[in-house]
């Protein structure tokens, strides 16, 4: 996980021009340090500056509470607040390692490098923040999962961390020192780079032109709920991507034949993805 830094300076003058400032997401207003920034950590639902402003986001969704819904690597705080707001069942938190999130006793393990099985057309909503830099294998395949399993109608939330340079990978057995300088932590795979997030993340997924959380909610609404301002604008750590089904550009050929090569399921599906990379794969050949 790759942390903002910001300074004390900013930090001062952007809550003395807010006021008072509490966590939009459990009403906490005492707030610590989390790797050198400062005061941005709630100290009662341990929600960050990304994790109040993705409820902004969700809040505004007015889910159903039949709405099924998929959090990856669950936060407290939201995970808090959509177990009130679900019904019992329609709610799925998920995460390859259950035993770290011991606030959820329901919680579900998921491997988003094995995602085949997974209903298709099953989810209103699918959350996950950081979660794509840790997940060991081609990120396009997680993505393209993440939006079959998605309804018609669904939406796909997420945050992840967008920062300077390019795009880095390495699945392989590196020191950690390489992993931190590389990837910005021990546990990180890849780095997504602004310089040419078009070509990495932009060539699967269809991105917004731009975006400006204060054309969703006032500066005050932002201060108040301890979002400093350089959370705000344009792609970084914190940007809330609102994708729908239809904004994964990797999608199945309506001409494909399931009688096409191979037996069973599992062909079945490496079928229909490489069915859905080749437009991709073609882009890649052609430049
Ligand atoms: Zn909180």
């Amino acid at each position: 996980m790759v942390e903002l830094s910001a300074s004390v300076d900013d930090i001062v003058a952007d809550r003395e021009d807010s006021g008072s400032v509490s966590c939009n997401i459990c009403g906490g207003s005492e707030f610590s340090d989390m790797r050198g920034r400062v005061a941005v950590q709630c100290a009662s639902c341990g929600s960050l500056e990304r994790t109040r402003l993705l409820w902004f986001y969700l809040e505004r969704l007015s889910l159903r509470r039949d709405a099924k819904v998929l959090h990856i690597a669950p936060e407290r705080g939201i995970y808090d607040r959509l177990r009130d707001l679900l019904d019992p069942g329609a709610y799925r938190p998920a995460d390859l390692s259950p035993e770290n999130f011991r606030f959820a006793q329901d919680i579900d393990r998921i491997d988003l490098t094995r995602l085949d099985e997974e209903p298709s057309g099953h989810y209103d909503l699918i959350i996950d923040v950081h979660v794509l830099e840790h997940v060991t294998c081609n990120y396009a395949y997680t993505l393209y999962h993440l939006h079959r399993m998605l309804k018609p109608t669904g939406l796909h939330v997420c945050v992840i961390p967008i920062l300077g340079g390019g795009y880095d990978e390495c699945f392989q057995d590196i020191p950690e020192e390489e992993r931190v300088r590389r990837f910005g932590q021990s546990d990180h795979v890849r780095w997504f780079g602004r310089d040419d997030i078009d070509r990495s993340l932009g060539s699967v997924m269809r991105l917004p032109s731009k975006f400006d959380a204060t054309s969703d909610f006032s500066r005050e609404e932002l201060l108040r709920a301890n979002v400093p301002e350089h959370h705000w604008v344009g792609f970084n750590a914190s940007t809330v991507f609102r994708f729908r089904r239809e904004d994964m550009l990797l999608q199945p050929r309506p001409s494909a034949s399931p009688k096409a090569s191979g037996t069973g399921r599992a062909r079945t599906v490496a079928n229909k993805m490489s069915s859905a990379l080749a437009p991709a794969l073609r882009r890649v050949r052609g430049r």
